[in-house]
């Protein structure tokens, strides 16, 4: 299918004029332009984002065996911290997809996961042994956060 040089829309080979833009095709070379449409331009933006997250991780994997070298952490903190920074990476993904999106959904799913990763991490990087129950309060209150919200959004009658 040739597309329009002037606008990109597409054309029919006969055409005369584009049906779009009125650009004159009439003995013009019709070269297959193609506009980005927008699924591209998402795609191409969903890998930004997940090569910006992979780069955050490796960059925090490093500060943590930075910090494990230098005696800082011992080895059970190191995987602690690393899964509490780990946590939170996620936490920002979600946030953000929130923050662009407007729709707290999309960012609802890395919340939740990240939160819990990270609550996890702090665990075992602070001893809190004793603390598990935090998660299920944790846990109690985004079910209801969530319920409330989606109530919120689509408010009964
Ligand atoms: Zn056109």
């Amino acid at each position: 299918m040739p597309y329009c040089p002037n606008c990109g829309e597409e054309i029919s080979e006969d055409d005369e004029y584009c049906s779009t833009c009125r650009y004159p095709l009439k003995g013009r070379p019709v070269r297959p332009v193609r506009r980005r449409d927008e699924k591209d331009e998402k795609r191409e933006e969903e890998d930004e984002k997940a090569a910006i997250m992979g780069g955050m991780v490796v960059i925090w994997l490093g500060l943590s065996f930075l910090l494990q070298n230098a005696g800082v952490l011992g080895w059970a903190d190191f995987g602690g911290i690393f899964l509490l920074g780990l946590g939170l990476i996620i936490v920002f993904r979600g946030l953000w997809a929130y923050s662009q999106s407007g729709v707290f959904e999309q960012g609802f799913g890395y919340i939740v996961g990240g939160g819990f990763v990270a609550l996890i991490g702090a665990g075992i990087a602070f001893d809190l042994d004793e603390w598990w129950p935090v998660l299920l309060i944790a846990l109690g209150l985004i079910v209801v956060v969530r319920a409330l919200m989606t109530r919120s959004e689509n408010p009964l009658p």
